[in-house]
């Protein structure tokens, strides 16, 4: 079954808390983050802090195979929602509901600042990675499908290319880039690397990585190429993973050091990369900080926009996420042009350097964080009516 929340027709809203089918399914509305309700018991999704007038969530469920599933679209006036699939046993449906709607607001945002013609869009699988199996994937692809290319999937944290291909047998819109051979490419690590170079270059006068350190916490698809390229420049890397195995390799391979999970943040290093969950920049942690400036992968590292106040107010440089991740976006908008090459994606993803010391200038130069420059240059380019856009139906690969 479906429970749509569509902000731009007639809109119905379902009393989901409310309904004893979505309890029976097994979603536990009683956990930590509870969305707001109305005095009428409904709950208030339009009420909560990360809504920012998106334009519909989609909550699915199916209950013999444990399946719940939101794809929440932010904006599509650029054009289709693009956005991975994020697998995670969120401790609460607030939380997973809010981890989509802060997620695909990134989207929008990324794919508006690298002007590609896509909208935002996420979407998040609850539940533990263990419960994933063909069958819940393909169930993901029917609930994608039914949304008849509003939205195209593709991989996060949780969620694999591999996986998203077994999706892709049953949506057309699902996208899962490969070149031929069928390896991949690494595009939102190099673009990472690119923003990183120019973050230092802002900090530092230099972007010569072979003077820096650099701590990177998460060491998976994305974290430990960016160790290579990171490594490869010189530069001394500091890691942590929650998997001891990634972290011995990393230290066995680019001679880093390892750090605790509950340290790596609140390294004494030149530059914090973050590749791996977001929320890790809030008032708990931006105090004890102690890197000169941040730039990583992962998605939504500011708990809230306040918090890149804070980080401003510290002297710490912030390169916003959202614009030195778009790698990954760069990549899928190359394979739905249908010309799919190395060199060309590697290309666009290196412009992300110029485009980060932009924004972290005129941040400097007006006393903004760089976040809500960021944010204020993504929203300008989002036309006021939608563009006509034909939806990609050869967006499968
Ligand atoms: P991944 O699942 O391959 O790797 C995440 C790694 O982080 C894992 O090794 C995990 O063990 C580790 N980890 C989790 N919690 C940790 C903690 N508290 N401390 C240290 N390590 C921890 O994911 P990925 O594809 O590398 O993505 C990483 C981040 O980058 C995510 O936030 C993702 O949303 C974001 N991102 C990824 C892409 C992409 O192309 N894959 C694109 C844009 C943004």
């Amino acid at each position: 079954m479906r429970v749509s929340l569509s902000i731009c027709g007639n809109a119905t809203i379902y009393a989901t808390g409310a309904r004893p089918d979505l309890k029976a399914g097994g979603l536990n509305f009683s956990d930590r983050r509870e969305p707001p309700r109305r005095e009428d018991g409904i709950m208030d999704v339009y009420g909560m802090a990360e809504f920012d007038a998106h334009e519909a969530i989609h909550i699915f469920h199916n209950k013999s195979l444990g399946l719940r599933f939101i794809v929440a679209i932010h904006n599509t006036t650029r054009g289709p929602a693009v956005g991975g699939c994020r697998m995670w046993n969120y401790p609460s449906f607030g939380d997973a509901l809010g981890d989509a709607l802060r997620l695909s607001r990134g989207m929008t945002y990324k794919a508006a600042l690298a002007d590609l013609p896509y909208g935002g869009g996420k979407s998040v699988l609850i539940g533990d990675v263990s419960l994933k199996s063909p069958a819940v994937l393909g169930a993901v692809g029917e609930a994608v499908e039914s949304l008849a290319g509003q939205y195209t999937i593709s991989d996060d944290l949780g969620v694999s290319l591999a996986d998203v291909a077994v999706i892709a047998a049953s949506t057309r819109f699902a996208c899962a880039p490969r070149l031929p051979d069928g390896t991949t490419i690494p595009a939102t690590a190099f673009g990472v690397f690119h923003g990183i170079r120019a973050t230092a270059l802002h900090v530092f006068g230099t972007d010569d990585i072979g003077r820096r350190s650099v701590a990177v916490q998460g060491l998976g698809a994305v974290g430990s190429k960016l160790c290579e390229y990171l490594a490869d420049a010189g530069a001394t890397l500091f890691v942590a993973d929650l998997d001891p195995e990634r972290v011995t390799a990393a230290v066995r391979r680019w001679n880093a050091r390892p750090m605790a999970v509950e340290e790596i943040l609140f390294a004494a290093v030149d530059i914090l990369a973050p590749c791996a969950l977001g929320g890790i920049l809030n008032a708990g942690t931006i105090g004890r900080l102690r890197c000169r400036a941040i730039a990583g992968a992962a998605n939504n590292q500011l708990a809230t926009p306040e918090n890149g106040v804070a980080l401003a107010a510290r002297g710490i440089t912030y390169a916003p996420d959202f614009v030195i991740n778009a790698g990954g976006l760069i990549e899928v908008a190359h394979l739905r042009s249908g010309v799919f090459e190395m060199d060309g994606v590697l290309d666009d993803c290196r412009r992300i350097f110029d485009r980060t010391l932009n924004i972290l200038g005129r941040a400097a130069a007006s006393g903004e964080d760089p976040s809500s420059v960021a944010e204020r240059f993504a929203r300008e380019r989002l036309p006021a009516k939608r563009r006509a856009v034909e939806t990609a139906l050869d967006a499968s690969s």
